[in-house]
């Protein structure tokens, strides 16, 4: 099983293999830059290779680089776009140095155009900004719903991923948090919320998974996340949905809020409880 949490990328690459594994952590999310600004920091890619060398020495999972959220890639407003554009062709050409790292990002949000339009402005950026030789895999994170996101409905996610130039490289992060506030009963019909998942995107669709709990009730559309356990989904809920075998092999990311020490004792909690370890 992998799992780990999200690491700030700030002190640079090989760091963030050696925090991982004094959590006890065998993959990691980061940020592609800052999340409060748009500018990244040049990248080393000699410091790049040594993460690599090490994730790949240590047996990690797929690693995932998340988007800032301050893209929005749904906007018709031309600076918004612009923005949009720059970050997503300066993060290409950072990923093309780690070609399995699994590049996740949200799907914008349509600020009252109607999510077939928002959707399609997405879809048309992310194709126009992808080079065609990248082989960084795509993914579309579930959203809550939050105001005019998109991706909130399984649905539209299937829209989204219809649209990609190259069908075999996107995906879907699954965020059990904006999933359960989405609306989906992950508390009480896990397997319905699947079978439902399969249908409409494909369960083989999903290439990672964000683990929260959440601080709302199902279809609160708030995105808060909460410590697992803490939150109004509940730790038993959670643990199904990673050990359920149809999702199984993917990278389970905590996005919780916590600093390292606290994410070191959800991932002992997990493995305790899953019985990866002896209590
Ligand atoms: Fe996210
Ligand atoms: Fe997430
Ligand atoms: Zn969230």
């Amino acid at each position: 099983m992998f799992l780990g949490c999200h690491l700030s990328v700030s002190s640079g690459y090989l760091k963030m293999g050696q925090e991982a594994l004094g959590l006890g952590a065998n993959v990691f999310q980061f940020f592609t830059r800052n999340p409060r600004g748009s500018k990244a920091k040049a990248l080393k890619p000699e410091d790049v290779a040594a993460l690599l060398k090490l994730t790949e020495e240590k047996g990690f999972g797929p690693l995932v680089a998340h988007a800032p959220y301050t893209l929005n890639t749904a906007s018709v407003d031309p600076r918004t776009q612009g923005l949009a554009q720059d970050i997503l062709k300066d993060d290409f050409e950072r990923l093309a140095f780690m070609p399995k790292v699994l590049y996740n990002l949200h799907p914008g949000c349509h600020l009252g155009r109607g999510a077939q339009a928002g959707m399609d402005s997405t879809m048309e950026l992310l194709n126009n900004a992808y080079p065609d030789n990248l082989e960084n895999p795509i993914l579309l994170e579930t959203m809550a719903g939050k105001g005019t996101e998109l991706g909130r409905t399984f649905e539209e996610l299937a829209y989204m991923l219809a649209k990609f130039k190259f069908p075999e490289r996107v995906g879907v992060c699954f965020d059990t948090c904006h999933v359960h506030d989405a609306g989906y009963d992950l508390i009480n019909d896990l397997e319905g919320v699947l079978e439902e998942f399969d249908r409409v995107v494909g369960l083989k669709k999903i290439k990672a998974i964000h683990l929260n709990d959440s601080l709302n009730p199902k279809s609160s559309h708030k995105d808060r996340h909460a410590k697992l356990g803490e939150g109004q989904m509940g730790l038993d809920t959670l643990i199904k949905v990673i050990s359920h075998p149809q999702l199984a092999g993917r990278p389970i990311i905590l996005e919780t809020p916590n600093d390292l020490p606290g994410y070191a004792k959800e991932i002992r909690l997990l493995k305790e409880t899953l019985g990866l370890i002896a209590e």
